[in-house]
């Protein structure tokens, strides 16, 4: 099982899948342990560290606003409504 910060490291790869196949199945299956044991909430505390070190970084602004939803998508799911 790969790391919350690993799979974050993949993560905008993976939203591309343009991760090998095995890479893509290491995180596709983090995020579902990752879902069921600690509710996200490490890993999106991991990815948006993740992208306060990596904001001086060219990144697509597609792949920064799938990032982004992807954060308010966990904190949607995270917190109780
Ligand atoms: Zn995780």
């Amino acid at each position: 099982m790969i790391s919350c910060a690993e799979a974050v490291k993949e993560l905008w790869e993976f939203l591309d899948q343009t991760l090998a196949p095995d890479d893509q199945a290491a995180v596709d299956e983090h995020l579902a342990f990752c879902r069921r044991c600690c509710g996200e909430l490490q890993f999106a505390r991991e990815l948006r560290a993740f992208l306060a070190t990596n904001a001086s970084r060219e990144l697509p602004s597609e792949v920064r606003g799938r990032l982004t939803q992807f954060i308010v998508d966990l904190d949607r799911n995270g917190r109780p409504s």
